[in-house]
């Protein structure tokens, strides 16, 4: 079971109620839900539906990531996939290009570097980022 790390929390972040596509409520990717209250929070929050449920990013779960990477300082959710060694970097729709922030691109780089495969995604639009430090649009 996914675990905030001790000490997180998503405080004013609403970046996976936007970023994300939901498709219990047909919702697309970079539409705020509507059930989001901007800097608040969930509405429904007691009765949200599984799939928000079970979603936690990985800089609430882990206790190492420093709070300037929280998702919306960056603009980019990280998410490693549970069924392979894929690393994600989801960005808002609206700052396409923040995985290229070198804060971002620096952690993204040494993800790819402890064996990841390191994917930026904007929109319909994907980069894979390498271990030395390059990146190419992946399709
Ligand atoms: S993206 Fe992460 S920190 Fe932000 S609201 Fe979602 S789970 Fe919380
Ligand atoms: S139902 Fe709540 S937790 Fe789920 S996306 Fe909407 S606002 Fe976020």
């Amino acid at each position: 079971m996914l675990q905030k790390a001790p000490g997180k929390s998503c405080g004013s972040c609403t970046m996976c109620c936007k970023s994300l596509e939901i498709d219990v409520f047909k919702k697309p990717m970079g539409v705020l839900c509507t059930h989001c209250v901007n800097n608040s929070g969930c509405t429904i929050y007691e009765t949200r539906p599984d799939v928000c449920r079970d979603f936690l990013c990985e800089w609430i779960m882990d206790r190492t990531m420093s709070p300037v990477l929280r998702p919306d300082r960056i603009g980019t959710i990280f998410m490693e996939d549970p069924d392979n060694d894929d690393y994600q970097a989801v960005c808002d729709p609206s700052k396409p290009y923040a995985w290229r922030n070198p804060l971002v691109f620096k952690h993204l780089v040494q993800m790819a570097k402890n064996g990841h495969t390191v994917i930026a995604k904007s929109g319909l639009r994907a980069w894979r980022v390498y271990p030395d430090g390059h990146a190419t649009e992946w399709s």
